[in-house]
């Protein structure tokens, strides 16, 4: 009888102590928030490594600064990137006779050259470390971690960015941000 007493204070002490947990619990600050009901503000995720996105040039945010050097991919443990570079633009009729009076007089010619920039640029969020590489070894500062907190998706091709596609919609939406340089602790 004596026993089963000590055990149901032991019980009763055990819940005290669970309760007296939740209660310090309930009656602290919230830390979290509801998401989606509410979200987090945006001046305290400036630090945050989300998935990797390309920036813009400060006078055209819609166009990467990047070179289409390909040394993030080539540098990427996880074969996540992929970039193609443009094409040299076909040269007009009209470019071409001038071209080839210009060769028969002898001068240099100078054909038409590929933009610097990508015609592609796609990334697999799904198979990143987040490791950074990239984003080191890009030598135009081209690459940053974004703040993207809210990523949910429901099949892992949710996770495959056509980062040329995000830039743009990120000039259109919000042009002062596509074009800020990576921020604290690349
Ligand atoms: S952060 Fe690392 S794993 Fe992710 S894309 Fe860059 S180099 Fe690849
Ligand atoms: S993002 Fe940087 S490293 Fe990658 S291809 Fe462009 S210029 Fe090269």
């Amino acid at each position: 009888m004596i026993r089963e007493f000590g055990k149901a204070l032991q019980g009763l002490w055990s819940l005290a102590i669970g309760l007296g947990v939740t209660f310090r619990a309930f009656v602290r600050p919230q830390v979290t928030v509801h998401y989606p009901r509410a979200t987090v503000d945006d001046a305290n995720l400036r630090t945050y490594h989300g998935h990797v996105e390309l920036i813009g040039k400060d006078d055209a945010p819609e166009v990467p600064r990047c070179i289409s050097c390909g040394m993030c991919a080539m540098n990427c443990p996880s074969a996540c990137l992929a970039v193609v570079k443009q094409k040299a633009p076909k040269p007009t009729p009209e470019q071409t006779k001038a071209m080839e009076e210009a060769e028969a007089r002898g001068e240099k010619v100078k054909k038409p050259t590929a933009p610097k920039d990508p015609a592609r640029f796609t990334y697999d969020f799904s198979l990143c470390s987040l490791c950074g590489t990239c984003v080191e070894s890009c030598p135009v500062d081209s690459l940053r971690f974004s703040t993207e907190l809210y990523q949910a998706g429901f099949d892992r091709n949710d996770f495959h960015f056509d980062l040329l596609a995000r830039l743009r919609g990120q000039a259109e939406s919000r042009p002062g941000e596509a074009s800020t340089p990576a921020q604290g602790g690349q």
